[in-house]
């Protein structure tokens, strides 16, 4: 078993989000980091920074960007999103805070302000030597030999075996390696929506056109729309539609005019903010959306996947980003505790796996959520009701939301927790028609009869994991 020695080099593949940021937690601890990316950079050249053009980032990202001292500069950058603002196909708004009050709140920051910055930040450590261009074709775990695919002259080279460190995203190439270790097993589940980005430009001066501090969603059954502000005043807006088949899909939405009558009918206050929406819709490609599962995540103490490489998860609560910074954080307190790379692993996956498999659930959940239910009624209720009970039960009862975006508790327990937490809601608000009416003798009974004694049964897991 490799000893970890502290002087060490090691290679991490992608320097995207993750892989960017473990760079710099590992350079801090004095290892030398060669990160490899395929892309080229982007500091440099103008490209795409993949997938969304900004997300949401929560108590765990910024925790893990504490941990590494640069919480302060990216908040500088984020526009809070203190709630969900609901836009009915009338054009009427409904207003949700996420938390009990506006201190619990979600961050809309730059994919791309946050990747150039990490990337930045780590190779400042001078230990971090990122090379751009560099595509990871093969790794061989017997050896732990590398192939390395020069994008810029076309050769392909082979690195010789160090610690290494697969952080190269959904499609990753070293987890595919991992299937020729065996009782690897993996899923790999296409959801069958996908999603197409549009832009709400900023208004005069730079006014934003909608509430500025709000997550938007466009709520509407089989698809949604929604949209997250950007610093510059302007929001960009996520269109999730089927792949094909019924009403309303990518396959029927296939010419202009149908487009346009789709967005007068269902979003008429987006489409008059969306001045490009023909041209933008016709020429900008369609995303997908992936959850991925498998196991092992490692092999020995030679590989180690990590991020959506080890658990891609679809963005319906705004956690994948979150969850592999988490994974950093869980990785670096695991180097305190733990002599060797093999165990070091081992840990990580004990640790991490049953979390992101429940977060992946979760997202799936908060998916229909969304598009279904952020709409109805009723739902507006139980969340009304469910601030009534955060504030009038303080440390006594939590929410699923409120547990996944604002706290550390691990996925798997906010999950389980906040089954319980959304059973007692949904039995209060039964008959109800207004919140403030919620029955609080009953409500004390239930969450003391049901909730607290689980978090008490579970108050070790309630200890954060990192
Ligand atoms: C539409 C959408 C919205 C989202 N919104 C949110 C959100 O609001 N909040 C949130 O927390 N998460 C969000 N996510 C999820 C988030 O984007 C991912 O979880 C995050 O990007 C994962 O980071 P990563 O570094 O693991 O992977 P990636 O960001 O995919 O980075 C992987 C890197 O590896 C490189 N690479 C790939 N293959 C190779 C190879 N063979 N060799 C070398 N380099 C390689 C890539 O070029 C890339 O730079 C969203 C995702 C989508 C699709």
């Amino acid at each position: 078993m490799p000893e970890i020695d502290r002087k060490e080099a090691v290679t991490v593949v992608g320097a995207g989000l993750v892989g960017s940021l473990l760079a710099m937690y590992l350079a801090r601890r004095g290892y030398t980091v060669e990160v490899l990316e395929r892309r080229p950079d982007m500091r440099r050249e103008v490209i795409d920074a993949g997938r969304s053009i900004n997300l949401a980032i929560s108590t765990r990202g910024l925790h893990a960007l504490r941990q590494v001292g640069l919480e302060a500069e990216a908040l500088k950058h984020a526009i809070p999103m203190r709630g969900r603002m609901i836009h009915s196909a009338k054009g009427e708004l409904t207003y949700q805070p996420y938390g009990k009050d506006d201190s619990q709140h979600i961050n809309s920051l730059s994919r791309a302000w946050l990747n150039k910055f990490l990337m930045t930040e780590a190779e400042g450590t001078g230990r971090v030597r990122i090379r751009f261009k560099q595509r990871v074709t093969h790794a061989d775990f017997q050896t732990g030999a590398l192939m390395v695919h020069d994008e810029a002259t076309g050769e392909t080279r082979r690195e010789e075996g160090r610690v290494l460190f697969g952080t190269d995203g959904s499609g990753s190439a070293v987890r595919q390696e991992l299937d020729r270790v065996p009782g690897f097993h993996a899923s790999n589940e296409q959801l069958g929506h996908g999603y197409k980005e549009l832009t709400i430009p900023a208004g005069l001066g730079g006014a934003f056109q909608m509430e500025k501090h709000a997550l938007h969603i466009w709520p509407r059954g089989t698809y949604m729309l929604i949209a997250l502000p950007n610093e510059d005043g302007s929001f960009t807006c996520t269109l999730f539609l089927p792949w094909k088949g019924g009403a309303v899909s990518f396959e029927t939405l296939d010419t202009p005019a149908r487009l346009e009558a789709f967005f007068e009918e269902q979003f008429p206050d987006a489409k008059k903010m969306i001045p490009d929406l023909v041209d933008a819709f016709f020429s900008r490609p369609t995303g997908s959306m992936v959850t991925v599962k498998c196991a092992p995540w490692r092999v020995g103490g030679q590989a180690l996947v990590l991020g959506d490489a080890a658990h891609a998860i679809v963005p319906f609560f705004g956690q994948g980003m979150n969850c592999g910074f988490e994974d950093c954080v869980v990785l670096d307190g695991l180097l305190d505790k733990r002599g060797q790379w093999e165990d070091v692993f081992a840990d990580f996956e004990r640790l991490r796996k049953t979390n992101a498999d429940a977060i992946a659930d979760m997202a799936v959940e908060n998916f229909i959520e969304m598009r279904d239910s952020t709409g109805s009624p009723r739902f507006l209720l139980e969340k009304a009701v469910e601030k009534v009970l955060l504030n009038a039960f303080p440390g006594e009862f939590v929410s699923r939301y409120t547990m996944v975006s604002f706290s550390r508790v691990p996925y798997r327990l906010a999950y389980e927790v906040g089954a319980i937490a959304g059973g007692i809601v949904s039995e209060l608000s039964e008959g109800l028609t207004r919140a403030e009416d919620v029955n609080l003798e009953r409500a004390g009974q239930l969450i003391r009869g049901r909730l607290v004694p689980f978090m008490k049964e579970h108050a070790d897991g309630f200890r954060t994991q990192g």
